[in-house]
């Protein structure tokens, strides 16, 4: 039995979406070599990957509607270049993706252009390049390849729990439901859980807890006039950290970070809305502010949490957790997809069937995600340390509302942003996600 489910068309799509086929459980379909939860960044690159291998992938998606979000819209070169290993370079065509050569950072009077640079060499590199887009046309982009590959079956429907042996305490499969319906499970010798970072699974089995100290808070402006076109805007002051950059040949978006119980944010202050009109509106170069004006006046704002989670080695049978769910950082220096496309190309090879042939061998499983664990932290680490790093100096660590006019600061944070050429360390920091496989740390 088989179904056909028709994805209502793109609003803004540039190529008429192609319909995403689900293929619907027979009684033979609901088990495989490798089961993921979750079609998003990771789930999708990491079943087409499998799938390469010869492996059988079902992957479960709660919902296949081409997503609105206000997260990865600007992928790193580092990110760029393992998405082309992984075969996958063509999901960023026809998807009004812009090339992103660098970053502009401000702050107070110092503008300064920062194009990507080579790690090996230390030199600023043209052929390095970013993209930044829709996120949910990219990630419409990552499904249909997954359609394309005849071991993928993508199925819609929500996980609801995992499914445990009493006697092993392997993990078996999932079960899942959808409105309307009865229960179903699906079965596999691998379970990985890539549901994102409001994972509903992590309690279980990743041993640290979620902190967040800030959300970004985004708006999206039309045909804003950036001082460095196809660069990454980041803006640093006396207030909020605030990200600008071109999702689209029309569309420009902003990030600005709040942190949580900033006093000037408040309900009693008039609220963000407020805080964004009064505060961050005159930090922004001059000839964005009419766009951002006008964005807040038509008020479709949204916000996220900025996490951060410790990675953690996975030691539970038949499951694996990835992705958000697995590892956090802060989205200050636009990081998150370049590790996870990173971490499918090492999965590539440490799960690969020369290696694992029977994923079911547990303790092989177990000892190649040990290995998994130690190896990321080449590139992940100093994405991590940096994202993590950069962000108390950069927002003077939610101390701005007591602050004194720049001119008579004495907050220690303060000072020390002050000591720390700040766009020569944001330099650093980005170059960390342009060089996959990068070895150094960069601050
Ligand atoms: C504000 C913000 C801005 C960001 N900007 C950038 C950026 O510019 N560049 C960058 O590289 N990174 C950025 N990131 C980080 C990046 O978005 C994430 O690291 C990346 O999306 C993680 O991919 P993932 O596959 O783990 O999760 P997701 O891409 O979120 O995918 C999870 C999937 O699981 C599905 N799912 C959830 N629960 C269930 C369930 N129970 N059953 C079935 N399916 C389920 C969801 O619907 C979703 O499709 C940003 C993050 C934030 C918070």
């Amino acid at each position: 039995m088989s179904a056909t489910l028709q994805l209502p068309p793109s609003k803004h799509s540039l190529s008429p979406p192609s319909p995403l086929v689900e293929e619907r459980p027979t009684s033979q379909s609901n088990k495989a070599d490798v089961l993921i939860v979750g079609a998003g960044i990771l789930g999708c690159a990491l079943a087409v990957t499998f799938a390469r291998q010869g492996r059988s992938v079902v992957l479960l998606e709660k919902s296949l509607k081409e997503p609105d979000r206000i997260v990865g819209e600007l992928l790193q070169p580092g990110g760029v270049q393992a998405l082309k290993e992984l075969g996958l370079r063509h999901c960023l065509e026809e998807i009004d993706a812009i090339p992103v050569k660098g970053f502009g950072v401000f702050y107070y009077d110092e503008k300064v252009e920062m194009p990507y640079t080579s790690e090996s060499d230390s030199t600023d590199n043209p052929s390095l390049e970013g993209r930044s887009f829709h996120h949910g046309r990219f990630i419409r982009r990552l499904r249909e390849a997954c359609i394309c590959e005849p071991n993928v079956s993508v199925v819609e429907t929500t996980v609801t729990s995992t499914i445990t042996s009493p006697t092993t305490k392997r993990i078996l499969g999932v079960e899942t439901m959808r409105p309307t319906e009865k229960p179903y499970n699906y079965y596999a010798s691998l379970n990985v859980i890539a549901d994102g970072y409001a994972s509903k699974f992590r309690k279980q089995h990743h041993p640290h807890a979620v902190t967040t100290k800030s959300r970004f808070w985004g708006v999206e402006l039309i045909d804003a006039e950036l001082p460095f076109p196809l660069h990454g805007h980041v803006i640093l002051g006396d207030g909020s950290p605030i990200l600008l950059y071109q999702i689209g040949t029309h569309e420009t978006r902003a990030l600005i970070d709040v942190p949580a119980n900033l006093a000037s944010g408040s309900l009693a202050e008039g609220g963000i809305q407020s805080y964004l009109r009064t505060r961050v509106t005159p930090a922004l170069p001059r000839s964005v502010q009419s766009s951002f004006t006008t964005a807040l006046e038509k008020g479709k704002l949204r916000s996220m949490p900025n996490s951060f989670l410790p990675p953690s080695t996975n030691t539970t049978p038949g499951l694996v957790m990835l992705g958000d769910a697995m590892n956090m950082r802060h989205p200050l220096t636009g990081g998150g997809m370049t590790v996870a496309f990173n971490d499918v190309v090492l999965l590539r090879e440490l799960l690969s069937p020369s290696i694992v042939p029977d994923l079911t061998d547990t303790s092989t499983v177990l000892k190649q995600m040990s290995r998994f664990h130690w190896r990321r932290k080449n590139l992940t680490g100093i994405i991590n340390i940096s994202a993590q790093g950069l962000y108390p100096l950069f927002a003077a660590d939610g101390k701005r509302d007591s602050l004194a006019p720049s001119s008579s600061r004495s907050s220690t944070l303060i000072h020390h942003r002050n000591q720390i050429p700040t766009s020569a360390l944001f330099k650093k920091a980005v170059s960390a996600t342009s060089n996959s496989g990068a070895a150094t740390l960069p601050v």
